[in-house]
């Protein structure tokens, strides 16, 4: 793949990294062949996460030895000086390494948040690359962009981590045009809307976009390979039928795809509807394999059973259909029109066949 520069970070990047969030759901067998696949194609760029579960842990494990060769990336949701100092700390222990190359302010919500987390914990970065423990400090967020353009505007970040892809666009309108012209190391989660997109047309789109890295996340060699592929095209222009295929693809997914604003809540019956419509990675792994895959898959058992729960909990909610009947207030609320309350109940069937599945493999949970 032919690099691209990341900001003016010094740092140049393989425009296909590796989301590493999905190295949770596996185990390290499985997920770590994903990373030694990636390494091999040209892959240098690895974002992860305190909160993607045991990703740290099995990327640091699987990095070794390469560590000098790759670019890692972390992040903390610390809302306090000591907080965020301590997730780095965390951070370097469970990737095995005693720095990491850039650093993130995890997920900013919205322009309170901004306060605070532009406050005690950044400081905490500050002194971390003072301290050479982090090398770049770079932010995050899912909500509205307009909340990452006032973060921009506050501090020199050095990197940005940003939803990007054929149906969620809102970022090229001021925020990407503010990162480059600010020198910033962009950097693009969800490339493929959690999978609902096809994963070639949506890399090559993004390609073509001014991005250091897109980092969409993979479940088996193959997906790793077939990412990869695209970043090696001699050329990303898009064919009559691509640009056809797009434009149909933004189309149908427009009421279909929830961005993880948080508008719609509060929910009165508390079922956390954007990390289930917009971040339910297990979900997500459900939807893209299919049951007959989905049964077969080496599940990291310890994470499935630290959901099942919640998960069952969820299942409930959603079926209390006179609770929602009665209320509809999320609806209302979202900016994007999603059928919010309908995406809920056509879910619930399947959150119940990924139980019965995990029941059945598990003896096992
Ligand atoms: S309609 Fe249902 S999901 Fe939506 S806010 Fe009300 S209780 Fe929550
Ligand atoms: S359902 Fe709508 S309001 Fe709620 S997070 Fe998703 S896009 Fe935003």
């Amino acid at each position: 793949m032919k690099l691209r520069p990341l900001g003016a970070t010094g740092l140049n990047v393989a425009p296909i990294g590796l989301g590493a969030a999905q190295l949770g759901s596996s185990e390290y067998e499985h997920s770590g062949k994903i990373v030694f696949r990636a390494l091999d194609l040209g892959v240098n760029y690895f974002d992860t996460a305190r909160g993607y579960w045991d990703s740290e842990i099995k990327l640091g494990k699987a990095l070794k030895g390469e560590r000098e060769n790759v670019i890692v990336s972390s992040k903390t949701t610390g809302k306090t000086k000591s907080e965020a100092a301590q997730h780095i700390d965390e951070s370097l222990e469970r990737l095995q390494t005693d720095y990491i190359d850039n650093y993130h302010l995890h997920a900013l919500s919205d322009l309170d948040d901004v306060d605070v987390r532009l406050g005690g914990p950044l400081e905490a970065l500050i002194e971390a690359k003072e301290a050479g423990k982090i090398r770049h400090i770079g932010i995050t967020g899912h909500t509205f962009p307009s909340v990452l353009v006032a973060a921009l505007n506050r501090f020199d970040f050095e990197t940005l981590l940003v939803p990007l892809n054929i149906v969620e666009r809102e970022p090229l309108a001021e925020l990407i045009p503010l990162a480059i012209k600010k020198n910033v190391g962009i950097t693009i989660m969800k490339p493929v809307a959690t999978g609902l997109l096809p994963a070639p047309l949506a890399l090559k789109w993004l390609m073509n976009q001014q991005i250091a890295v897109a980092v969409p996340g993979a479940t088996t060699v193959s997906e790793m390979e077939q990412n990869v592929g695209i970043g090696n095209l001699a050329d990303f222009t898009l064919s009559a039928d691509e640009d056809a295929e797009v434009a149909k693809w933004a189309l149908n997914l427009a009421t279909d795809r929830c961005r993880i604003c948080m508008e719609c809540l509060p929910c009165p019956s508390d079922i956390g509807i954007p990390g289930t419509l917009g971040t339910d990675v297990m979900y997500n792994h459900y939807r893209s394999m299919g049951p007959a895959k989905f049964a077969v898959f080496p599940w990291e058992l310890s994470r499935v059973e630290g959901e099942w729960q919640e998960r069952e909990a969820t299942i409930a909610k959603i079926d209390d259909h006179a609770a929602c009947d009665s209320c509809m207030q999320c609806e209302s609320r979202c900016p994007y029109n999603l059928p919010i309350v309908s995406m809920l109940r056509s879910m619930s069937p399947n959150m119940k066949d990924m139980l019965d599945i995990w029941s059945k493999e598990s003896s096992k949970v």
